[in-house]
C-alpha cells in the first residue's frame, strides 16, 4: 500500500490529526494507497514553514532559483516511467498517454518557468529631463496552489513552476483522487535540494484543507484549476481579503467544422479532442458543429474511427481510452447520458458502462458516446460534462455557428476546421473563448496566454501572465 505523506518544511510528514483517507484505483475500484486528512493545523504548519524560507528564497539570485528547477525537471525526466505508471494507476487515464503527455510536460513546467525567469524583465519610463520610473517586481509571498484530478502533475506543476521562479513560496494542494505524483514530486524536490519550507504540499479533501489555504491570512494569492462552482466559492472567501486570484475553471467548448476544411485531419483530430483523457481534460470539444453539407460524411467517417477506441486496462500499450477518475464521476456522466436521451437525443454510438475482463473488471469505465439531434440550448449542450460524451450538431450559416459557439457561459477554448483564411481569422476574433485553433488542438507553446473568458475563469496562466501573477508590481519614481 502507497501511504502518501504531507512534504512539509522539506520533509515527509503524516497529518497532525493521524488520520488517512483511501486513495482508489479508478481502473479496478480497489483501494490502493492512503493518503493524509490533512486540516487546518497542516496548513499552518506549511504556512509558518513558508513564511520562514521566503526571506532567504526571493534573496536568491533568480539564476540559482531556475538552476534548482531545472533540476526538478531533469529528475521528472530520469524517473518518467515511474512518475507515468503511478499517474496511470492513480487517474485511469492509459499509460501511454501518461508517457508521452502528462509527465514530459511537468518537467516542461519546470525547465520552462526555469530558464524564463533569467529572460524576465521589467519596465522603465523616462520621462526627459524630469524622473525616471522603474519598475520593480516583487514575489508576492507565501501562495496557494490548488489542482484537479485530471491532468494530476501537468496541471499541479503548471502554477507551481511559476511560483517558484519568481521567488514565490508555495503551499500546494493537489486533488485528493489523485495525490500520488504529487507526493513523487516531494520526493525529487529532496533529491534537488530545494531549500526546506520553500514547497510544502498538503494533501486532503478541497473542504478540510483546501478551503484552509484559501482562508489563511498569510497566503497572498491563490492560483486555483478547478470547477467552476469551486471557483465561485473560492473567490467569494478569498475576494474580502483582497488576495490575487488566478482561476482556470470549466469549459463546454465548441469544435467548428466547416465543408472547406481538410477532412481527414477534422476527423482524427476531432476524435482526440472529443475523447482524449476519456474527455477530461479542460480543452476537450464537446459540442461538435459541422456545416450541413458535410455532416453525413463528417458523421459517418467519425463513427468509423471511433471503433478504433480500444477501452481496456490503462497500462496496456493499445489501450486508448482508461478508465474515469472514479464512481461518483461515472454516475455523474451516466446521468448526462440519461439526460441526452430525455431532451430528444438520438444515441450514435456508446452509452454505457463497460467491463473490462481480469482485473480491471469493477472498473470505472464508459464507451465513447455520440449523440445527435439535440438543440443548442439544451443542458446536453450546456452544462459541462467533463467525460467522454459529444454530441453533433450540423449548421447552415457562419453566424448561426459563431451564435451557438457562443451561447454557453463558459469561454474557455474553441476549435475552427476551415481552409479558408479569411473565415478563420474572423470566426476566431468572433468567439468568446480564451483560446481558439485552428486546424489544430491542444497545439501549446508555453508562452502564450492561457485561460478562459466568461465562467471559465480570470486571469492567464503561462509565460510572462504567469510570472506577472505570482509578482507585486511597485513603481519607483526618481526626479532627474
Ligand atoms: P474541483 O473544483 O472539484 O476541485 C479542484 C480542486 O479544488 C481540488 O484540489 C479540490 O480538492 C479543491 N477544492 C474543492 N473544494 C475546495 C474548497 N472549498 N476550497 C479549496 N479547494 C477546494 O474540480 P475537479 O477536481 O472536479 O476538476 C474538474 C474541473 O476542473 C472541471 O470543471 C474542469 O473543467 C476544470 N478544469 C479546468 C481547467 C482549466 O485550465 N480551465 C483545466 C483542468 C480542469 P479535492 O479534489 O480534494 O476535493
Amino acid at each position: 500500500m502507497l501511504q502518501i505523506q504531507n512534504y512539509l518544511n522539506g520533509h515527509l510528514t503524516p497529518p497532525r490529526s493521524g488520520r488517512y483517507l483511501d486513495n482508489i484505483e479508478p481502473a479496478t475500484s480497489q483501494v490502493y494507497g492512503q493518503i493524509p486528512d490533512s486540516g487546518p493545523e497542516d496548513v499552518a504548519a506549511a504556512v509558518a514553514a513558508a513564511e520562514a524560507a521566503l526571506p532567504s528564497w526571493r534573496r536568491l539570485p533568480a539564476e540559482e532559483r531556475g538552476r534548482l528547477l531545472v533540476k526538478i525537471a531533469d529528475l521528472i525526466d530520469a524517473n518518467l516511467e515511474h512518475l507515468a505508471r503511478a499517474e496511470s494507476q492513480d487517474n485511469g487515464k492509459p499509460l501511454g498517454l501518461a508517457q508521452i503527455m502528462d509527465i514530459p510536460r511537468a518537467a516542461s513546467n519546470f525547465r520552462f518557468f526555469g530558464t524564463a525567469v533569467e529572460h524576465f524583465a521589467t519596465e522603465a519610463h523616462l520621462q526627459e529631463g524630469i524622473a525616471l520610473n522603474y519598475t520593480v517586481r516583487h514575489s508576492v509571498g507565501v501562495v496557494g496552489c490548488i489542482s484537479p484530478w485530471n491532468l494530476p502533475l501537468y496541471l499541479f506543476t503548471w502554477k507551481i513552476a511559476p511560483a517558484l521562479a519568481v521567488g514565490c513560496c508555495v503551499v500546494a494542494k493537489p486533488s485528493e483522487i489523485t495525490p500520488a505524483t504529487a507526493f513523487l514530486l516531494s520526493e525529487l524536490c529532496i533529491e534537488a535540494g530545494l531549500p526546506a519550507g520553500v514547497l510544502n504540499i498538503v494533501h486532503g479533501t478541497g473542504p478540510g484543507c483546501g478551503q484552509a489555504i484559501v482562508e489563511h491570512p498569510g497566503i497572498k494569492a491563490i492560483s486555483f484549476t478547478g470547477g467552476t462552482a469551486t471557483g465561485r466559492h473560492l473567490a467569494a472567501t478569498a475576494a474580502p481579503m483582497f488576495k490575487k486570484l488566478s482561476l482556470e475553471l470549466g469549459g463546454k467548448n465548441p469544435n467548428l467544422i466547416f465543408a472547406d476544411c481538410d477532412l481527414a485531419a477534422a476527423v482524427a483530430t476531432s476524435i482526440r479532442s472529443s475523447f482524449a483523457n476519456q474527455g477530461q481534460i479542460c480543452l476537450c470539444s464537446s459540442r461538435i458543429f459541422i456545416e450541413r453539407s458535410i455532416y453525413e460524411v463528417f458523421k459517418t467517417e467519425f463513427l468509423k474511427q471511433l471503433e478504433l477506441q480500444k477501452i481496456g486496462d490503462p497500462f496496456e500499450a493499445d489501450t486508448k481510452q482508461g478508465a474515469l477518475v472514479s464512481e461518483a464521476h461515472l454516475y455523474k456522466v451516466l446521468n448526462y447520458i440519461r439526460l441526452a436521451h430525455e431532451e430528444g437525443g438520438i444515441l450514435l454510438a456508446g452509452g454505457h458502462r463497460v467491463t473490462v475482463p481480469g482485473r480491471c473488471e469493477r472498473g470505472y469505465f464508459l464507451e465513447p458516446t455520440v449523440f445527435e439531434n439535440l438543440p443548442h440550448d439544451c443542458r446536453t449542450n450546456q452544462e459541462e460534462i467533463f467525460g467522454p460524451v459529444v454530441t453533433l450538431t450540423p449548421f447552415d450559416t457562419e453566424n448561426e455557428v459563431i451564435a451557438w459557439a457562443n451561447s454557453t457561459d463558459y469561454g474557455l477554448s474553441a476549435t475552427i476546421w476551415t481552409t479558408n483564411l479569411n473565415r478563420a481569422h474572423r470566426v476566431a476574433q468572433a468567439l468568446h473563448s480564451g483560446i481558439v485553433w485552428v486546424n489544430t488542438w491542444l497545439h501549446r507553446d508555453l508562452r502564450t496566454p492561457f485561460g478562459g473568458m466568461k465562467n471559465s475563469g480570470i486571469g492567464r496562466e503561462g509565460g510572462l501572465e504567469a510570472l506577472r501573477f505570482f509578482t507585486e508590481a511597485q513603481n519607483i519614481c526618481v526626479k532627474v
